[in-house]
């Protein structure tokens, strides 16, 4: 059996609850944080004194609410002065933001990046963008970490991105790589792009509140971040969700994995141009070309966006069977194919997958955008502080 907690531990068990919850959400009255949190008003009033001395959090009357009596104070996450760095590595793209406790995106910065581009190349494109960024930081305010978002297989234990088939990445070392480019000597905590905007939309978005959701990220590839019964399903080392590479036609296409017949050789990127007779085309621009061509009547690039739609929904009905999610979230350019193709796709996942699977399954966009794989980045980064928030600085 384990020992009962010290004072200490629940004392910091209570700290970081109270601190996660107005991190998720936002301004809370004390009377609030007495009900949710279970505690009684002089343990709230104690805890929220400890946060606010460490600047953690700041204390306010509440907006008047017309009622009589003394209102109750609302306790708020010092967003402008805690903040994380948040990085975003895709295939045609580089992004940085500074991102404050409770979620806001402070500022940010985006930068073309060329196909091919590895680690060590990309960390000082980067860290430029963050040196940029800390010219406007008030002085007093406190970075508490970084997180990255990568397309590409990252290995738990240390974030060595294992493999990136459309990054073109082998082994590369970017948390590393930026922490020497920074020099700000805070941790790097490096994830999976789909299965970091799979823990921002669960956090805060479309699926807060859901406990089995599936989050299909499309960039070149496809991969998934998948939350089942309320917590991020990984795999033994962090690979696991790349669902773009389940095999669903022997012996089909080679795919940039290296096997033939991988799902994303016909919804992402490379099958879907190939099919609307543009294979020499590449980039996100060029695939909206064809959504727009399918559009304004484009017979060829209907057919394509079709099949593509058709094959999402047969993917989908495998996931759905598997996993019997409440809640997928089609982000990136899933996003597209699923607006482009939703009578398929719906079609093909009533006809595939089981009824009882079905029952509950909603289909949705993602609430946070394209800013999820960035507000997750930085929730990596949070998690440090909401486990031990006197640990800070
Ligand atoms: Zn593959």
């Amino acid at each position: 059996m384990r020992p009962a907690p010290s004072q200490d531990e629940v004392r910091r068990q209570n700290l970081g609850a109270l601190l996660r919850h107005v991190h998720v959400h936002g301004a809370t009255t004390r009377a609030e944080l007495t009900t949710t949190l279970r505690l009684n008003r002089s343990t709230i009033g104690a805890l929220t004194a400890d946060l606010t001395a460490v600047g953690l959090v700041s204390e306010g009357t509440p907006k008047e609410t017309g009622r009589a009596g003394r209102p109750s104070l609302v306790v708020r996450p010092e967003s402008n002065r805690v903040y994380a760095y948040a990085y975003s590595v895709e295939v045609d793209r580089l992004r940085a933001a500074r991102v404050g406790l409770g979620g806001a995106v402070l500022d940010r910065r985006d930068l073309d990046r060329p196909r091919g581009l590895l680690a060590a190349e990309a960390a000082p494109l980067l860290a430029g963008a963050v040196k940029e960024m800390q010219q406007t930081v008030p002085a007093d305010a406190i970075c508490v970490g970084a997180g990255v978002a990568v397309c590409g297989m990252v290995r738990r234990d240390d974030g060595l991105v294992r493999l990136g088939p459309t990054t073109g990445w082998v082994d590369e070392p970017i948390g590393a790589a930026l922490g020497a480019e920074l020099g700000i000597g805070v941790p790097i905590t490096v994830g999976n792009v789909a299965d970091v905007a799979a823990f921002a939309e669960h956090t805060r978005g479309v699926a807060a509140g859901c406990d089995n959701v599936i989050y299909l990220y499309g960039d070149v590839g496809v991969g998934a971040g998948i939350i089942a019964g309320g917590r991020r399903l990984t795999g033994h080392g962090g690979y696991g969700g790349e669902v773009g590479h389940m095999k669903v036609v022997r012996d089909g296409l080679p795919c940039e994995c290296g096997a033939r017949g991988c799902w994303e050789t016909e919804i992402g990127e490379h099958g879907l141009l190939r099919a609307a007779g543009r294979s020499d085309a590449r980039g996100r621009e060029a695939l909206l070309a064809v959504f727009d061509a399918a559009d304004r009547g484009d017979a060829r690039a209907q057919t394509a966006v079709r099949q593509a739609g058709d094959w999402l929904g047969f993917g989908i009905a495998n996931l759905v069977n598997v996993f019997n999610p409440e809640m997928l979230i089609f982000g990136g350019t899933m996003r597209d194919l699923y607006l482009a193709s939703a009578a398929q796709i719906r079609s093909r996942l009533n006809s595939n997958a089981l009824g009882a699977c079905l029952e509950h399954v909603r289909l949705r966009t993602p609430q946070l955008g394209e800013d999820a794989p960035l507000i997750g980045a930085a929730e990596l980064a949070f998690e440090r502080l909401l486990a031990d928030p006197l640990d800070v600085g």
